[in-house]
């Protein structure tokens, strides 16, 4: 079986930077962002379950196997037959392909782009274990899901180590009814100034189920994202189980303890706060985050310097429109005195800065699953 592999994180548009800056600050080697934006790395085992560990804002950590040309379904059939599958994938597990994708190619037709790499696949592995041809192949044991994406005709070929996307960090039991994924929350917090020194106060007003709280304490305390879930490489014979033991013993010895945090959420609607709490408990948070149910209109502080991250209701419902731009207003007014506070705001409303009355320092395009978003960034006065 292979020992060094070559990698791609994958992200939601616009975070590739972060990704990338985060495996450099892993030490992981060779990184780099390609002309499409992708992500790409190499390294061993022990890479791959660190990067699926430690990763904040990437959704996938996958094993490149192939990168060729292809125009017809002989040539991709040859080529992804020529690949080295029996060196990832034992005799009898399961290599589903679960996304087959084409973009701006002579081979477009996904299906059989599909079923074509499926039985090149196949064939491979009956020649590389010894199998007649023609008899199927059994499939009942761990699973390998293989992507193809085509793009102006040039094929990447993958396989996913990661199962169950790195936003799931295994924390958040319930979520309300519009949160933000936790890797777009952990590249929010990223994109502000209080990482720098975040012993100074951090308010989200409209938390919801707690994710920029959580996210925010887990970055200040530098907890692995992923300590509290399963990976699918977990399943595969080949991956001793002892290296995501071992990153774990040492990635709890990581975790700080010296900072004393100032992490408060607020939300109008108390059965949000209890998911809140239930979620930060859930990750061993309790007494770090304070949540409590309180209207954003009535937020006060004599506090200096603080950090406010916010994801206001957005008024995608017929007839919220007005609440909303209503709320947008009342928060300006609420915001103006916190001269010394930076802001961050995160809404799907074009007109936003005309409602909340301050136009932001900075704009940044997001996207908030496939809703584009805007981060209106207000930076807060330097205390002299
Ligand atoms: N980022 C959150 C989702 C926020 S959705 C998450 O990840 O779960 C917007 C939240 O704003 C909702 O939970 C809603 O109850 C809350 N909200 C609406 N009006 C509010 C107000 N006036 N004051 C405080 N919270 C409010």
């Amino acid at each position: 079986m292979k020992e060094t592999f070559r990698l791609n994180a994958t992200a939601a548009a616009g975070l590739e930077s972060f990704v990338a800056r985060e495996l450099r600050n892993l030490d992981i080697d060779n990184v780099t962002i390609d002309d499409r934006s992708r992500v790409f790395f190499e390294g061993d085992k022990e890479t791959i379950a660190k990067a699926n560990l430690w990763l904040r804002t990437a959704d996938r950590v996958k094993i490149v196997v192939g990168e060729f040309q292809a125009k017809t379904f002989e040539e991709l059939f040859d080529k992804v037959n020529d690949l080295d599958w029996e060196e990832y994938i034992p005799f009898g597990s399961a290599f589903p392909i679960s996304k087959a994708k084409a973009v701006k190619s002579t081979l477009h037709n996904e299906p059989s782009i599909q079923s074509i790499t499926k039985k090149a696949i196949v064939k491979k592995m009956q020649t590389a274990y010894h199998r007649p041809e023609g008899v199927p192949i059994p499939e009942n044991g761990a699973i390998f899901p293989i992507e193809i994406a085509i793009h102006k005709d040039s094929v990447t070929v993958t396989i996913d180590t990661t199962g169950d996307s790195l936003f799931k960090r295994g924390y958040r039991q319930e979520k309300g009814q519009a949160p933000i994924k936790e890797n777009t929350a952990a590249a929010i917090i990223m994109m502000t100034n209080w990482l720098a020194n975040p012993v100074r106060p951090f308010v989200d007003p409209t938390c919801g189920s707690g994710t920029f709280a959580i996210e925010a304490a887990m970055l200040a305390l530098n907890m692995a994202p992923g300590i509290n879930r399963e990976f699918l490489f977990e399943q595969w014979s080949w991956f001793e189980n002892d290296i995501l033991e071992k990153l774990k013993i040492q990635a709890k010895k990581l975790k700080r303890t010296d900072l004393e945090l100032d992490i408060q959420g607020f939300d109008i609607d108390g059965s949000m706060i209890d998911i809140a709490k239930s979620n930060a408990l859930a990750i061993g948070l309790g007494h770090v985050i304070k949540y409590k149910q309180m209207r954003l209109q009535d937020f006060q502080t004599s506090q200096l310097d603080g950090v406010i991250v916010s994801n206001p209701p957005y008024g995608e419902r017929l007839g919220d429109e007005e609440s909303v731009t209503q709320l947008y207003t009342e928060m300006g007014q609420t915001f103006a005195p916190l001269e010394t506070w930076s802001k961050y705001i995160l809404t799907s409303e074009l007109e936003f800065e005309s409602y909340y009355g301050v136009k932001a320092t900075k704009k940044r395009k997001l996207y908030n699953g496939t809703l584009r978003v805007d981060l209106y960034q207000y930076f807060g006065k330097r205390i002299k």
